[in-house]
């Protein structure tokens, strides 16, 4: 018999691994749905890690800078691989606390693709995509299979969902829309 849950949640970006902690905490049986990356695009490639590289490119300026601030910095230089190493460090940790958000406040995720195939039937079968292979399910994620709920929340939104669920809008539709 399919596992069944009051709350499952397509998507655990920042729409949904927040919407998933706080009906958790209300009391329903809550589940969800991820195909990659906990955390979503903002934790894994956008917001984040932009920031983390813009922070460097910052401090880059600064130190080229630094007689103006009665400072001296000589041979100033970047390191291009260890920058990106560094954003890469920031977002997996990030990454990381959402996994620990999820057990701490009891929330299953499951690994995997979800499609609604009917009202309140959430069909997960493994993720296609290349992020999913390189990314690691975190411990204790229940895996590909059917899934019931009472009520399924599309948690994804700018980067795939945007709009209305009948007709998705375009990626740079979305881009212009919501960012
Ligand atoms: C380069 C870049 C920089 C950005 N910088 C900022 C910024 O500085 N500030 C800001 O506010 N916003 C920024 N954004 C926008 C921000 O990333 C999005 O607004 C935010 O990620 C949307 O969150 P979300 O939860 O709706 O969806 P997403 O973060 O897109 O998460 C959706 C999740 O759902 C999963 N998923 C989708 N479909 C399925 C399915 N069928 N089955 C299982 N899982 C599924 C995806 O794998 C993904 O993990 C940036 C975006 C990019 C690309």
């Amino acid at each position: 018999m399919a596992e069944s849950f009051d709350i499952i949640i397509i998507g655990s970006g920042p729409g949904g691994y927040v919407t998933a902690i706080r009906a958790a905490q209300l009391g329903f049986k809550t589940a969800i749905v991820e195909r990659a990356y906990l955390g979503g695009i903002c934790l894994n490639w956008g917001c984040i890690p932009t920031k983390a590289l813009l922070r460097s490119a910052e401090i880059f300026h600064y130190m080229q800078h630094a007689k103006d601030y009665g400072l001296a910095a000589e041979k100033v230089s970047y390191d291009a691989a260890a920058v990106v190493k560094r954003s890469r460090g920031v977002s997996k940790r990030l990454n990381d606390g959402v996994g620990f958000l999820m057990k701490k406040n009891k929330v299953s995720v499951i690994w995997g693709e979800a499609a609604i195939d009917a009202p309140g039937k959430v069909t997960v079968k493994p993720a296609k995509s290349e992020a999913a292979k390189n990314s690691d399910a975190p411990k204790g994620a229940l895996g590909p299979g059917t899934y019931e709920a009472k009520h399924i929340i599309i948690g994804s939104g700018p980067g795939n969902w945007c709009g209305p669920i009948s007709k998705p809008w375009s990626r740079s539709a979305c881009r212009s829309r919501c960012w």
